[in-house]
């Protein structure tokens, strides 16, 4: 596997380095979000902070700025925690043992044992959704891949990692199941472990493990772009739950028989107290998360009496937009709004999708 590993592995910004911080930001990096998104966000993020300290010296704006446009920000804020816990607890650097490592937040059994094995080469296996997946179809393991199997499958791991570079071991394993052991299409034929696997022998790979039924649940919310002397309002969404802490347009879930326009109105209302004088449709904008798929209907308006900016609210220029950091649905309304520049500085409603 090693031996295939160091033919075949892909030339990976994090995979030139041994350095625990770097090695830890990456694996973190990697949860949930797929390598090419990741790689220009890795190295934003190492030359802005090239250290643990330089994470624990920021401020939380900073690293969410940082992180922005790459999602579940709570992995984000658990780097910044665990940061300053590293630099108070243990000098800067991370702990190369499993009872320390685990106490840090973030740091699961999947983290933990991706930063002792690749960088303090210590004998942890690691399963994610590629090992899952690739030992399915070698023990011919049937049903989802939900982690019902983990416990056979962290068996097996334990009595195959080789003691000399099972770092190397761990990753040829993702690397085998990224590139070669694909949930679609797997190619068998480029396989290095081919001869030992169950599934291809019995020619059942394509349907182990079992697809995902997964029904995205579709949002519509109304949303308001409040201009004002040539200035925008934004508000900071609530420091716990779903996308915690970012800036946003003012705006919320069309409720059922509303109009757009109406929830526009029920919104400004029970959130800033005030009146909508003038609503123009600006652009619609869908997005996709994990779990959903929102349908944005932006307007763009002007509201009496002026909303008040305050530590949770603010008036900002479009060119300051840059400073606060966004869920995606709203840098894509800030990109339109700054591809029409017209609207933001003359009449409304000329930008649509
Ligand atoms: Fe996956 Fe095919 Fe290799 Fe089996 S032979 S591990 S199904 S790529």
């Amino acid at each position: 596997m090693r031996c295939w590993y160091r033919r075949h592995a892909r030339d990976l910004p994090w995979r030139r380095t041994s350095d625990p911080y770097k090695v830890w930001v990456s694996e973190i990096m990697l949860q949930q979000t797929t390598v090419s998104a990741v790689i220009p966000y890795y190295e934003r993020w190492i030359e802005k902070f090239p250290d643990v300290g330089s994470v624990a010296r920021a401020s939380p704006a900073e690293i969410l700025k940082a992180w922005q446009g790459l999602g579940y920000y709570q992995r984000a804020r658990n780097v910044h925690k665990a940061a300053q816990i590293i630099c108070e607890c243990y000098g800067g650097t991370l702990p190369a043992d499993k009872e320390n490592l685990r106490r840090l937040p973030g740091f699961g059994a999947y983290t933990t044992g991706a930063v002792l094995s690749i960088a303090f080469q210590k004998a942890e296996p690691i399963i994610d959704a590629n090992v899952r997946r690739v030992f399915m179809r070698l023990l011919l393991l049937d049903g989802k891949a939900d982690g019902r199997h983990d416990g056979v499958i962290s068996g097996e791991l334990k009595r195959l990692l080789p003691a000399r570079a099972p770092g190397d071991f761990n990753q040829a394993l993702m690397e085998l199941g990224a590139t070669v052991c694909r949930s679609q299409l797997p190619l068998c034929s480029q396989c290095p472990v081919r001869n030992a696997c169950q599934a291809y022998h019995k020619g059942v790979q394509e349907i182990i493990p079992e697809p995902k039924t997964k029904k995205l649940k579709d949002i519509y919310a109304a949303i308001a772009v409040i201009r004002h002397k040539g200035r925008f309002f934004i508000q900071r969404r609530p420091l716990s739950g779903l996308l915690a802490g970012l800036w946003e347009f003012p705006g919320g879930q069309i409720q059922e028989g509303e109009t757009s326009r109406r929830a526009l109105e029920r919104e400004l209302d029970e959130e800033l107290g005030v009146a909508i004088q003038s609503a123009v449709p600006l652009m619609n904008v869908r997005h996709f998360y994990t779990q959903f798929r929102v349908h944005l209907s932006v307007w763009l308006c002007s509201a009496r009496p002026i909303p008040k900016s305050d530590e949770t609210h603010r008036w900002v220029r479009s060119r300051e937009f840059s400073d606060y950091a966004m869920p995606s649905g709203s840098v894509k309304i800030v990109e339109r709004l700054r591809e029409g520049r017209a609207c933001l500085t003359g009449g409304a409603g000329c930008v649509s999708e």
